[in-house]
């Protein structure tokens, strides 16, 4: 296991991911440097966001976007293909206590816009069957089937269902941060498991599980193979121990990790970012997309 930690003590602080899956073969990415520039670059567009002044749910929602407008990562544009060739996707945010999430979304080209609408509509905390109609009333951009499908995606459906690779293949988008207010905030966004069958739904729209936030203790964000997540409300864990056993943060981290992602027989990663801006970054996996520090100061894990 790797865990990465940096103190806090700065007025404001963003970690964001790119999954714990590693490098995608089949997007043909041949110079070395491109998953870093898009993680470098969607960290520079939440700390801009922060550095302003802004709050920590912008901050995590237009790190997120970046991320989900990148096909190189799994979720928005370049999502995950599942068993039957279609895309999905599934969002969820949270911040002030309150939380928006969204399951099985067809056709809003940034799926953590929808979470965060759900979110402030009061309506409901998750929802699914979102339609395009709905998305476009709320504002927000809509794109069609080929927006979202890439070959590189196409390629690696057909390489897991031949069985050239392994079936349990992930990647996630995600970021916490804490702004100059000390309040915190946790985005994550995903096209899901590749080769998942109908109707799946992981744990990034399942507050507690894949995303959790909550002020004065914790904002993590996960990645990873969801059922682990989602059984080991890992999330949700990780605040608790900080919260109700007063644990180190990294320990927590490192020790739900272990226990209940680990402990699964699966892999996956995990930001968090502290009541006090501390950051760690941990992952089981053998790779991590990850980011976070500010300015020229800035940790790329790739
Ligand atoms: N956790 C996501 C899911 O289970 C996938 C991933 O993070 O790789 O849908």
């Amino acid at each position: 296991m790797n865990v990465f930690e940096s103190p806090g003590g700065h007025a404001w602080s963003l970690a964001i991911h790119g999954g714990a899956g590693g490098r995608v073969e089949e997007l043909g990415v041949q110079g070395d440097g491109e998953y870093e520039q898009g993680l470098a670059d969607a960290h520079r567009v939440g700390a801009r966001v922060l550095e302003d002044g802004g709050s920590a749910l912008d901050a995590v929602c237009a790190a997120v976007a970046a991320l989900e407008d990148n096909p190189l990562f799994n979720a928005g544009r370049g999502s995950a293909l599942r068993r039957d060739g279609s895309i999905e996707t599934d969002a969820a945010v949270m911040f002030g206590g309150r939380a928006g999430a969204v399951a099985a979304l067809g056709s809003a080209r940034n799926p953590v816009a929808v979470a965060r609408r759900i979110m402030e509509d009061h309506a409901a905390v998750l929802r699914t069957g979102v339609t395009e109609e709905a998305v476009r009333s709320w504002g927000l951009e809509t794109a069609d089937t080929d927006y979202f499908l890439t070959p590189g995606r196409i390629a690696q459906l057909d390489n897991v269902q031949a069985g050239r690779i392994p079936a349990q293949t992930h990647g996630t988008v995600g970021a916490v941060a804490m702004d100059r207010n000390g309040r915190l905030a946790a985005a994550t966004s995903t096209g899901g498991m590749v080769n998942q069958v109908p109707g799946r739904i992981g744990d990034t729209p399942l507050v507690g599980a894949g995303t959790y936030a909550r002020d004065g203790v914790v904002a993590v964000s996960c990645t990873g193979s969801g059922e682990a997540f989602i059984q080991g409300v890992v999330a949700h864990e990780i605040a608790a121990r900080v919260r109700h056993a007063g644990a180190d943060l990294a320990d927590a981290v490192r020790d739900v990790l272990h226990e209940e992602v680990g402990g699964r027989g699966v892999t996956g990663g995990i930001i968090a970012v502290g009541a006090d801006g501390r950051v760690v970054v941990a992952h089981n996996s053998p790779a991590m997309f990850a980011a976070t520090g500010r300015g020229a100061d800035v940790t790329v894990w790739s």
